[in-house]
């Protein structure tokens, strides 16, 4: 009412990369526009890896990357609920809760290519007591055409090039073409590097969700690595192509690693009213996603990212991202 302009209403948020009620949001920081430019928000990026608390401390940058609509975001929410509850041991929480964080939900329709990160970066002590920050990416493409595949490639290999560890989520299978598309993105990347810095990519996993063949190769990490195994195999009866794909990702990456992921369920996967609460997620995919994400992100698996083999800080990874995104602009 007039005449009660209390601090509430004079309240100012200390960063745009926060809600009102400051909240931390999910921050569009590299958008892909339909006439195939590159856009990067500086200002939003510097505001977030310039902060204060993190901009001196090394960073760990966990990038997740793949198509639309096969449950990225929703895995982020997962890291997410993980990271505000400090990797305890019952981080998952209550199985009434709503999922929330980056946007997630279903249907068919387009949505923007490009990455958005966390505006929160967080900040872990690592069981050697160094303090890392640790930045989330939720990265997006689409590959339905010629030019919108070359528009992902650039998404794909910047986020590979800024991230110390790049989670590919790819569904139920890994297929030829999603080996050439990251053969197609690597080479993009690769390309981008040698002109500036040698050094090939850091940590890469294939996520392969609503795996179907559990009896063949088990859910999980072990699954994956026979699986990942057996699909990059390089033998000599093997047409020529289908060897340099193979060759050309194990001299990318420093470590390749896979997890299998079961199905999460019909609710999660049709019922348009689901809001992502643990208790209608299928009891399979919550066991192994309680094995995954502090797989991913406990404080004695992640890693700093490097380049040319030195340790990152926020602050040189945001000079890294501005001088890569200048190589694409061209
Ligand atoms: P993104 O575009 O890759 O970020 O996908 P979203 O996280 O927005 O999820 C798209 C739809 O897939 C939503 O309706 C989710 O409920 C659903 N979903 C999430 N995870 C999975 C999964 O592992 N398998 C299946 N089949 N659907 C999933
Ligand atoms: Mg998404």
């Amino acid at each position: 009412s007039w005449g009660s302009l209390s601090d509430k209403n004079v309240y100012e948020w200390s960063s745009e990369e926060e809600e009102p009620d400051g909240r931390a949001r999910p921050i569009q920081v590299l958008l892909v526009k339909d006439d195939h430019t590159f856009e990067l928000d500086e200002a939003a990026l510097s505001r977030i890896l310039l902060s204060e608390e993190v901009r001196d401390r090394e960073v760990v940058a966990i990038s997740v990357a793949g198509a639309f609509r096969k449950g990225k975001s929703f895995l982020m929410d997962f890291m997410l609920r993980y990271m505000y509850n400090h990797a305890s041991e019952n981080w998952l929480g209550d199985a009434n809760e709503a999922l929330t964080g980056f946007s997630w939900r279903g249907g068919s329709e387009r949505e923007t290519t490009g990455i958005q990160i966390w505006s929160e970066v967080f900040l872990v002590d690592k069981p050697d007591g160094r303090k890392v920050a640790v930045l989330l990416m939720d990265t997006q493409g689409t590959f339905d055409s010629q030019s919108t595949l070359r528009d992902s490639a650039t998404v794909f290999a910047l986020s590979t090039m800024i991230s110390s560890m790049q989670v590919y989520n790819i569904s139920q299978n890994v297929q030829e073409d999603d080996l050439q598309h990251l053969q197609l993105f690597t080479e993009y990347g690769r390309l981008a590097m040698e002109e500036t810095f040698l050094k090939p990519f850091q940590s890469l996993i294939f996520l392969v969700r609503d795996w179907s063949f559990p009896y063949e190769f088990p859910y999980g990490q072990e699954g994956g690595m026979k699986f990942l195994e057996k699909r990059l195999k390089i033998s000599e009866n093997q047409h020529e192509e289908l060897q340099n794909v193979r060759k050309h990702i194990h001299s990318c990456f420093t470590n390749i690693s896979s997890f299998l992921m079961p199905h999460p369920g019909l609710k999660v996967a049709t019922n348009p009213l689901f809001d992502g609460r643990i208790k209608e997620i299928d009891g399979e995919f919550i066991n192994n996603l309680n094995i995954l994400v502090p797989w991913i992100l406990s404080p004695r698996n992640i890693d700093v990212k490097e380049i040319n083999g030195s340790k990152i800080t926020c602050r040189g990874l945001l000079e890294y991202f501005k001088a890569y995104i200048k190589i694409y602009q061209g």
